[in-house]
């Protein structure tokens, strides 16, 4: 069965979607830390991170920088901090998350609830960003 995350990448559950090329998707977390958290995926489906093959690993960092860079230029932030759980979703992911301290990246702490408009704003603003 397709995880949640395939069924995002396919269209076939609604994402704010950031961008997507041929092996890699990437769309605002629906439970962000901060506004502009961000999942970047590989399409194809493998559980753990450390499992994926070298190239595609490389390429979803490469991948994921393109997205940082464009999150940086609208969310204010000292960096963006990246992070690897996949305790929740057996569907590798990496968390690109603006950070201005820790605490911004701490995933105990309570998540924002940002409305239907605000993730469309936030993603159509990243997705303008990008170079
Ligand atoms: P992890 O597997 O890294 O521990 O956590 C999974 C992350 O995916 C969480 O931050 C959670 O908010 C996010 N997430 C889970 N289900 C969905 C979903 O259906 N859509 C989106 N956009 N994010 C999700």
């Amino acid at each position: 069965m397709a995880s949640i995350f395939s069924k995002i990448a396919s269209g076939e559950i609604p994402s704010y979607k950031i961008a997507e090329d041929e092996k890699y998707f990437a769309f605002l977390d629906i439970n962000p830390l901060v506004k502009g958290h961000t999942l970047v995926i590989p399409k194809e489906e493998t559980d753990y991170i450390f499992d994926i093959d070298d190239d595609l690993l490389a390429g979803m960092m490469i991948f994921s920088k393109k997205i940082a860079k464009a999150i940086e230029k609208v969310i204010p932030c000292n960096r963006i901090g990246i992070a690897v759980l996949g305790l929740e979703v057996p569907h590798a992911h990496i968390h690109l998350v603006p950070i201005n301290s820790e605490a911004d990246i701490s995933f105990s702490r309570p998540k924002l609830k940002l409305s239907e408009k605000e993730f469309e704003e936030i993603a159509k603003m990243i997705r303008v960003n990008l170079s």
